[in-house]
């Protein structure tokens, strides 16, 4: 069972789905010559794939293109179904910073073909996560700064106050779909800057002064 920990309580959450979006950022979805999305680009990870602080991952033997996304994550505390915009950042029990993995050689083949990208983002490491800070610790998560140095080098920067979709509209959103629980992850796109890792690299990735999160590829 892989777990989630708020790092104030100490407590350790249970993982259930992970619901992630695509295209939440202007500049990404432009370097990505995809459309700037009018409603949500949703897909889904399995909670297999998650990989904590200080973990590594393993570029699969089916891919010669793996790619670090950085992105805000948001922990579910409370559940529920057709949240209201005006009461769903209650339902946010922390925020941590995450990456989604991508194989980007397989998701271009299956955009290509009209193909699902369930292995493109969902294999085993596909979405490594820090520990979550409580929401109370969070003044703002729509102001806040993220990052990616590979090998000390800075490669993706960004503000949370570029989201396309707002949290309170994409939970909201995500509820009328899919019946939120405790524990579900919401990763809510990455900014511009997107590139590929290779073996040996260190990825440290950091939501300022609220999360951080290392990681190897091998
Ligand atoms: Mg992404």
């Amino acid at each position: 069972m892989k777990t989630a920990v708020l790092v104030d309580s100490k407590k350790a959450v249970p993982v259930g789905k992970i619901l992630c979006l695509g295209r939440n950022y202007a500049e990404h979805a432009k370097e990505m010559k995809s459309e700037i999305p009018t409603e949500p680009v949703v897909f889904i990870k399995p909670s297999s794939a998650i990989i904590h602080d200080g973990g590594s991952i393993s570029i699969p033997p089916f891919s010669n293109e793996l790619h670090h996304e950085v992105e805000m994550v948001v922990l579910i505390g409370i559940g529920g179904k057709d949240i209201p915009r005006a009461k769903a950042m209650d339902h946010i029990a922390g925020y941590g910073i995450g990456l989604d993995m991508t194989l980007r050689d397989l998701q271009s083949k299956a955009k290509k073909m009209g193909l699902p990208w369930s292995v493109a983002k969902g294999f085993d490491g596909s979405a490594p996560i820090s520990g979550f800070a409580s929401k109370e610790r969070v003044k703002n998560p729509h102001n806040l700064t993220l990052s990616l140095k590979v090998n000390g080098q800075p490669k993706q920067s960004g503000s949370t106050s570029d989201l396309i979709f707002p949290l309170d509209f994409v939970i909201s959103y995500l509820s009328s779909i899919f019946t939120l629980e405790p524990g579900d992850l919401i990763f809510t796109g990455t900014p511009e800057g997107v590139a590929s890792v290779n073996r040996g690299d260190v990825l440290e990735a950091e939501l300022n002064g609220v999360a951080s999160l290392r990681v190897t590829v091998h």
